[in-house]
């Protein structure tokens, strides 16, 4: 193993006030398990925004973001047996864990009870090794953190998966969503556009419950069976969903949307309001209904999603940004401006770096 480090060139926050800029990154050589990756595209996720601002507390500045990133193999170490140099590969949320706690063994690595090894603003098993998101020109990553991404999945477009598609696929799979069931996608966002394709493909009847008239013809778009404008015809809707993802930040009132949910269905959180908010128990006891949250999704399960996406024909709506645009584009977002997810064309970024 060699011990040369990559300098590679990144885009980071040096404090939680300063916008992004050039910055300079050093990742491992790649060890006996590892592969170093080529990055080509990174979504941007609406956590990058809180974390590089410090709304969630974060000192680990500066930081560099991403954790939607796709790429292509450069390097690989002498054990690695998954992959090949040249393969098209992705990394999501987490590039680490511990591996020996009950989750991880049963492949729930992102509930790690040793902390899992987020792939940025965090730290590697050795607990003190600070990680670097994707924006950036390439990253260094054990091998069984890396998904394959399918040769159906353009790689322009595939990047917000690793999130977006992770996170809404993973709780659907868990709580049992199947064809036929009606599922109400409450917020029509990064998030609630992927759940929409990918209730669909999974065979349910999903609407779309949203605040904004101006929503309507994108959630029929998308593949919504109908268009709810929020609390419109209460009446109509009591009692009639099997599942509500719910995917609103703001303060929103869990128990006029519990009281959609059929006998026996489910809430979904993945929204989470900064506020707690209040739930009347007979919300729940009457009709044997439930809430439930989520946290993104295992390894073996986002792999399982991308085929699903591969085969299904499931891809986000993107806008492709150059690196240089990643502040303007963090305004966009904030300001709800995204159609519905912009991923950073990090290939540029690496040629330009190289040019200059
Ligand atoms: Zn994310
Ligand atoms: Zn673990």
């Amino acid at each position: 193993m060699s011990t040369e480090k990559i300098i590679t060139m990144a885009y980071a926050a040096n404090t939680k006030d300063s916008p992004l800029s050039l910055y300079k990154i050093e990742r491992r050589s790649p060890g006996d398990n590892d592969v170093l990756i080529d990055i080509l595209y990174s979504g941007v996720c609406h956590s990058d925004i809180h974390a590089s601002r410090g709304e969630w507390g974060s000192k680990n500045f500066p930081m560099v973001p991403g954790h939607e990133i796709i790429g292509k193999i450069s390097q690989i170490g002498s054990k690695v047996t998954k992959f090949k140099i040249g393969e098209s590969v992705g990394v999501g949320c987490f590039v680490d864990s511990c591996r020996t706690c009950e989750q991880c063994k049963i492949g729930d690595e992102q509930y790690c009870e040793n902390g899992v090894s987020f792939t940025y603003d965090g730290f590697e098993q050795d607990k003190k090794t600070a990680t670097y998101g994707g924006y950036s020109t390439k990253i260094t990553v054990d091998e069984n953190y890396v998904l394959k991404i399918p040769s159906k999945l353009a790689l322009e477009k595939a990047a917000p998966l690793l999130c977006a598609g992770i996170t809404v696929y993973s709780p659907m799979r868990y709580y049992g969503v199947k064809k036929g069931d009606k599922i109400a996608v409450l917020g029509l966002g990064g998030l609630g556009h992927m759940a929409v394709k990918i209730a669909v493909a999974m065979g349910a009847e999903v609407s779309v419950i949203s605040r904004s008239e101006s929503k309507r013809k994108d959630a029929l778009d998308l593949g919504a069976k109908e268009f709810i404008l929020s609390g419109e015809n209460p009446k109509k809707y009591a009692n009639h969903f099997n599942f509500i993802i719910n995917l609103i930040s703001a303060p929103n009132d869990y128990n006029q949307h519990l009281s959609m949910l059929k006998t026996n269905g489910t809430m979904i959180l993945l929204g989470a309001p900064s506020e707690p908010s209040a739930i009347q128990c007979f919300s729940l006891i009457l009709k044997r209904r439930k809430i439930g949250g989520s946290l993104i999704g295992g390894i073996k399960e986002t792999q399982e999603m991308l085929d699903f996406c591969a085969k299904h024909n499931v891809l986000p709506e993107v806008e492709t940004i150059k690196m240089e645009q990643i502040n303007e584009a963090y305004e966009r977002i904030v300001k709800g401006n995204v159609h519905y997810r912009f991923v950073i064309d990090i290939a540029d970024f690496a040629r330009k770096q190289q040019e200059s």
